[in-house]
């Protein structure tokens, strides 16, 4: 089991804010057709204040990394997302407790951010939110752990996991949130919240358990 520490984690915020600044125009291009089109320029607006954090004033432990992410989100980002985000890094930053994470303490905490968002936004599976992808992703990144992968590969099949979670959103009549207005309507649609949550996921798979 490969400790992960606040270095990994910032490769890990790093890389989702280059990803979803790459990307932002898909996201917006989502949300524009069952939302109010704002979802890439959110997560880009709040990324780039998490970079802004890092670079000038990061901090040192992985809890209070986590926690100051959260933060960064809820204040810079506002409608759903940014709430949403915050929580979910600010649970985690809860489960971290003090020094680096282990493999099942990483697990632990995406679950513990997984049931902030719950807690918070009160969708349930299948609502055609960023939970379709969050959950499935939890459960395999569990799975693997539990099985005693390496990190790495139980991170990889979590964002393998996350991307079906994705993908099956698009089907679904959104019940909650923006998309929800929409009735019916909101079939044939990717959700952005579950595909900017994918994107979070492979950033992991990407740059930790390495
Ligand atoms: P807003 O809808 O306020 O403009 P964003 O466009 O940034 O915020 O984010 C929209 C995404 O937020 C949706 O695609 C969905 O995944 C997620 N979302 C909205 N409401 C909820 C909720 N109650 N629970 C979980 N996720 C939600
Ligand atoms: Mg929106
Ligand atoms: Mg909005």
């Amino acid at each position: 089991s490969v400790a992960v520490g606040v270095d990994d984690l910032t490769a890990w915020l790093r890389r989702f804010a280059e990803v979803v600044h790459e990307r932002r125009d898909e996201l917006t291009a989502l949300d524009a057709a069952i939302g109010d089109a704002d979802h890439g320029s959110n997560m880009d607006r709040g990324m780039a204040a998490v970079v802004a954090v890092l670079d000038d004033a990061p901090p040192t432990d992985a809890a209070g990394l986590l926690k100051k992410t959260g933060a960064t989100l809820v204040s810079k980002v506002g409608g759903a997302s940014g709430p949403l985000y915050g929580t979910l890094f600010l649970r985690m930053a809860g489960a971290a407790g003090d020094g680096d994470l282990d493999d099942a303490a990483v697990a632990r905490a995406l679950r513990a951010g997984l049931e902030g968002v719950l807690a918070r936004g009160k969708a349930e599976a299948g609502d055609k939110t960023m939970v379709d992808a969050l959950g499935p992703a939890c459960d395999a990144l569990d799975a693997g752990v539990g099985a005693g992968k390496p990190l790495a590969d139980a991170l990889a099949a979590a964002a393998e996991a996350a991307a079906q979670g994705r993908d099956a959103t698009v089907p679904l009549v959104a019940r909650k949130g923006r998309a929800s207005y929409l009735g019916e309507r909101s079939a044939g649609h990717m959700d952005p919240g579950a595909t900017s949550v994918t994107m979070l996921v492979e950033a992991a798979a990407a740059t930790m358990g390495r």
